[in-house]
């Protein structure tokens, strides 16, 4: 008799391993694919758009590239046999968050929005809220002469007609035309610490700052390095997110709502 027909025979319990698909590019899209790849029970792909020419890839497995459309994206988790669908996406990727929801309803594929809760403004504060870059844009020249733009390079054409201002962008890759005229660019990805804010602030002489309203710690010490120097913060509201879908505030929110916790 071998060993493995003896009374210590170990039972293997077959648990049926699910497919979770992740639209990340955020921090908590990183965490949330890293607790599940840590999980025999799931399968885990994180999805990136591609923008960064040297991304932080997830753990897990990576898919990189647009999916072609809300059609696109159904046909995916068609194929793939996805079970459940988190979009991990920044509060901004609009467009991505919009096809989500649209294809997870036509393939009835559980959909979960993880973002991060927006940042809240404390006394000693001097925010402006602008509804877009646009707005935000329009508000500067009544602010300040000298613009910390920290809105990521996508959206600096809003200001490209702006010719008055010196701004200083700071963006992971190059930013590309068209740009404000007077501009200096810091090449540079979060997490920020509160005394690097503080020397940035300092060193460039800015006296206003511009951010979208992104939440979370990764990029929060510059509002605490403007606070502290009394300077006005224009701060970009989020877009509307698609209705009724519900959504988790962190990774362990997320997991909850997989039946992980
Ligand atoms: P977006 O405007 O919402 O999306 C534009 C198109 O890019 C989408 O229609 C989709 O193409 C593709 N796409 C976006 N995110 C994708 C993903 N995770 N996986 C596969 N395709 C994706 O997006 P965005 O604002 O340019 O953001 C792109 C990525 O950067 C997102 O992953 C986002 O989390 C990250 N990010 C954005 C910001 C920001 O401020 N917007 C900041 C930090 C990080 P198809 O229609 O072809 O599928």
């Amino acid at each position: 008799m071998s060993e493995a027909d003896g009374p210590h025979r170990v039972a293997i319990r077959h648990v049926p391993v699910r497919h979770v698909l992740i639209l990340g590019g955020t921090t908590e899209g990183r965490r949330l694919a890293a607790d599940l790849a840590a999980d025999p029970a799931v399968r885990v792909t994180s999805s990136l758009a591609g923008r960064v020419a040297e991304p932080r890839l997830p753990a897990g497995q990576v898919r990189i590239g647009g999916f072609g459309g809300p059609a696109g994206l159904a046909a995916w988790l068609r194929e793939q046999h996805v079970d459940a669908l988190i979009d991990a996406t920044h509060p901004f990727a609009e467009s991505i968050s919009r096809n989500a929801a649209l294809a997870a309803a036509e393939v009835h594929v559980p959909l979960l929005a993880l973002r991060r809760p927006s940042w809240v403004p404390v006394p000693g504060d001097d925010w402006h809220s602008a509804g877009s870059l646009a707005e935000a844009a329009e508000a500067l020249p009544g602010l300040g002469r000298r613009i910390f733009l920290t809105t990521g390079r996508q959206g600096l054409a809003a200001f490209a007609h702006l010719t008055g201002l010196h701004f200083l962008a700071r963006s992971v890759d190059a930013p590309e035309a068209p740009l404000p005229p007077d501009l200096d660019v810091l090449l540079d990805r979060g997490p920020f610490t509160l005394d690097g804010e503080r020397a940035v602030l300092r060193e460039h002489r800015i006296d206003v700052l511009v951010t979208k309203d992104s939440g979370g710690a990764a990029t929060a010490p510059k509002l605490t390095a403007a606070r502290e120097l009394g300077l006005p913060v224009v701060v970009v509201r989020r877009p509307t997110p698609p209705p009724g879908i519900p959504s988790a505030p962190d990774v362990a929110a997320a997991l909850a709502w997989l039946g992980l916790l």
